[in-house]
């Protein structure tokens, strides 16, 4: 393992300088200049929420996510010293769990960067990318260039039979003056806040209760493994994103403030709910709760605790990743992911509710019951 570059490096420059850390039971968290909370998730979660909801809406959730990103990381700004240093750093670590063999140019006069990339996660396998392929991209440059008319177009993609897949980033008057159509969200620098301070007090790692398991774990259980830049576990990938992306999931497709309509609240449940059925049978469970509580907290998910208490099944999570959005969410997509796990394994219908969200002694729990 230890003779793929890309590992040596990220042991190097992530691990060993302690920009990531995976050692924590519940927790994974990042520092590339402010503390990020990051999460691990299921590639194939994610094709098939693709494949069922409109391009606008995807394409919004990414760039939203990596706009939300970016500032939360308070990434080098054009114009900065670390900024070109930086574009060097941040193709890397897109290398580590969502790509591979990336090569980029830039037309700095136009503020334009073309990736081109090679096993890029979700679009790899739908051949469509508007969340990470196109959305993230556009949201980080967006942020990077301090111009959020900055928009992204996959203009090639191996999962629609090309050779590598390739993403260009520009301000939407440049890209369409090369005749593409980027899809456009420019209104991403109003929405997106989010609390430094707080955001960092409510995500810092805390001992648990529960959780055995850390990432670093089963990776030296050879329960994950990682080569060339993919993370997998039962033959299927995972890739890591600061926990905004599970949120703007939601808020952008289910929140009732947003104007989302029913289809979409039922969209996000059914993917979540389809998947955990798959992860059930691919995984191989026999244990559905110790799995829960096993596999989610190495995952960056916080402290899980399920529980029968007269037939009901409930599940408890402290150190819940923290948004601003919390507040707001149902944690639709989590639910439905472990209901289906739950109602696949136990052979019965499992159908969680939200009960209680609040923050306590410094940090956001959840409870769900069916
Ligand atoms: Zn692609």
């Amino acid at each position: 393992m230890m003779k793929d570059r890309l590992f040596s490096w990220l042991i190097d420059n992530l691990i060993n300088s302690n920009k990531q850390r995976f050692e924590y039971p519940g927790f994974i968290v990042e520092n590339l200049g402010n503390m990020n909370r990051e999460i691990f998730l299921p590639e194939q979660l994610m094709v098939e929420l693709e494949k069922k909801i409109d391009p606008p809406l995807a394409y919004r959730i990414g760039k939203r996510f990596g706009y939300g990103f970016a500032r939360i990381s308070n990434l080098p700004k054009k114009n900065s010293v670390e900024f070109n240093l930086f574009v060097d750093f941040f193709v890397k670590l897109v290398e580590t769990t969502c790509a591979g063999n990336i090569t980029y140019t830039r037309n700095i006069k136009i503020n334009e960067i073309e990736f081109s990339a090679d096993e890029f996660i979700i679009c790899r396998k739908n051949g469509l990318g508007h969340i990470m392929a196109e959305g993230a991209i556009a949201g980080i440059w967006a942020y990077m260039l301090n111009d959020p008319t900055v928009e992204a177009v996959q203009t090639k993609c191996q999962g629609r039979g090309d050779k590598r897949c390739v993403i260009i980033a520009a301000p939407a008057t440049e890209l369409r003056k090369k005749g593409l159509s980027p899809i456009s969200y420019a209104k991403v620098e109003k929405d997106c806040t989010v609390n430094q301070a707080k955001y960092a007090e409510l995500n810092k790692v805390r001992p648990v209760n529960y959780a055995n398991n850390s990432f670093k774990n089963l990776l030296d259980a050879s329960l994950i493994t990682y080569d060339k830049g993919k993370v997998e576990y039962n033959g299927e990938r995972y890739f890591l994103v600061e926990t905004s992306s599970i949120y703007e999931i939601e808020k952008v497709l289910a929140l009732k403030t947003s104007g989302s309509d029913k289809k979409n609240r039922k969209i996000l449940w059914e993917v979540g709910f389809n998947y955990g059925k798959h992860l059930a049978n691919i995984a191989k469970i026999s244990n559905p709760y110790q799995f829960i509580m096993d596999f989610f907290p190495a995952l960056g998910f916080g402290d899980i605790l399920v529980i029968n208490k007269d037939g009901k099944i409930e599940i408890n999570i402290d150190y819940y990743p923290w948004v601003p959005d919390a507040e707001k969410t149902e944690f639709i997509l989590i639910r439905a992911i472990f209901s289906g796990i739950l109602s696949q394994s136990l052979k019965r219908n499992v159908n969680l509710k939200l009960m209680d969200k609040h923050i306590k002694s410094g940090h956001l729990s959840i409870h769900f019951k069916e």
